[in-house]
């Protein structure tokens, strides 16, 4: 069924947050907490195909119980940043990339594609509602595109009706510490994702089942919990919410090969195309947790780095496992992290020339 167009219907939030109050959330900080007076949300129904599409004042869904996301977790998300430049340009890096890979946690989760333009319309829309929620300096407004299955009823298939929808919140550092290296927790008990299974797309499920392995990485006081493969729990996979990378004493650069099991990280294609550009040799192939500590040991492992729209590149500085502890290099950020971290937050915040058309201009 071809999808007609879409008119986005606006209905401006009637009684805004003050600017004091609101200026009183954004100098808070933290990660998650505080958001935005709007959202847009888009309907869709079997035999109607996407239609409702408005921006209205953010509020509590009206859910029947029955809702089949309640029960069969039918649910993907995206997650990306819009950020103020210095010269108040307000900008999205790579929205395009997050359009496309919604779409494919669509199609793996059994749920309607929503159209390019129209996911970067309802993001815009959004971000230009809210635009005065967007933090100077190095804070960012962090989006939500997210849908979930809506019908109700009970029996085990694809529901018949879903509500895409886009919050936005205010953010700061995404770890306590700042931009301080972090710990890791190394899981050798849970795993994240399986072959054939849902680890490339971004569902909440996948989230659901890293949650008791990360409250062991904190009761560890880690930051983080880093996944093993499910069939040999030898292979390095990825953070509950990040890609991995490591640095050689040669320095070439080794990260996990996108099989099926981890997420195609935006941040992670970006930083392989900002380290190819300058001519560093990279391997994306399994990397073993035998490896890892056989490399740290040695001193061959020089760095190691986690990235994401939500950390943007974290150094790992320690980590942890059920057996002992090993320090990576002299446990603080290395150069390559730090001058991959300097080039992608300068594209992302317009301190950089944008080359490669990855900044998009919102207002
Ligand atoms: C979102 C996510 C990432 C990072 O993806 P970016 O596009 O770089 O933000 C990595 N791993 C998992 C499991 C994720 O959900």
């Amino acid at each position: 069924m071809p999808q007609q167009p879409l008119q986005f219907t606006h209905i401006p939030h009637p009684t805004p947050t003050p600017a004091a109050e609101r200026q009183a959330l954004l100098d808070r900080g933290g990660f998650g907490t505080a958001f935005t007076d709007h959202m847009v949300t888009i309907e869709w129904s079997e035999g109607q195909g996407w239609h409702k599409a408005e921006l209205r004042k953010r509020e509590p869904f009206l859910l029947d119980p029955a809702a089949a996301v309640l029960h069969y977790a039918q649910e993907i998300f995206e997650g990306l940043k819009a950020y103020r430049g210095a010269d108040d340009a307000i900008t999205l890096f790579r929205p395009d990339q997050n359009a496309q890979r919604f779409n494919e946690s669509a199609v793996r989760m059994a749920m309607p594609t929503l159209p390019e333009a129209v996911f970067l319309e309802a993001v815009e829309a959004l971000v230009k509602a809210d635009k005065d929620w967007i933090p100077a300096g190095n804070g960012s407004l962090y989006l939500r595109p997210f849908m979930f299955a809506s019908e109700a009823f009970l029996g085990v298939r694809p529901s018949h009706h879903y509500t895409f929808c886009v919050i936005a919140s205010p953010v700061g550092d995404y770890f306590k510490g700042g931009a301080k290296p972090v710990t890791v927790w190394v899981s050798q008990e849970y795993s994240r994702a399986a072959k054939g299974g849902t680890g490339a797309a971004k569902c909440g499920g996948n989230y659901a089942a890293s949650l008791v392995a990360q409250a062991q990485a904190y009761e560890q006081g880690c930051d983080q919990v880093v996944f093993l493969d499910c069939a040999e729990h030898q292979w390095v996979e990825e953070l509950g919410g990040m890609n991995i990378f490591f640095v050689m004493d040669d320095g070439r650069l080794v990260t996990t090969p996108l099989s099926g099991t981890i997420l195609p990280g935006i941040t992670r294609k970006s930083l392989l195309a900002l380290a190819e550009e300058k001519g560093i040799v990279i391997e994306e192939r399994p990397y073993s947790f035998a490896e890892w500590q056989a490399d740290a040991q040695s001193g061959k492992l020089k760095e190691v780095f986690a990235c994401g729209t939500a950390a943007v590149v974290a150094a790992v500085g320690r980590v942890k496992f059920a057996d002992g502890e090993f320090q990576i290099a002299d446990g603080e950020t290395g150069p390559l992290t730090l001058r991959l971290r300097e080039e992608l937050t300068g594209l992302q915040r317009g301190k950089q020339a944008d080359t490669r058309g990855w900044v998009r201009r919102v207002a």
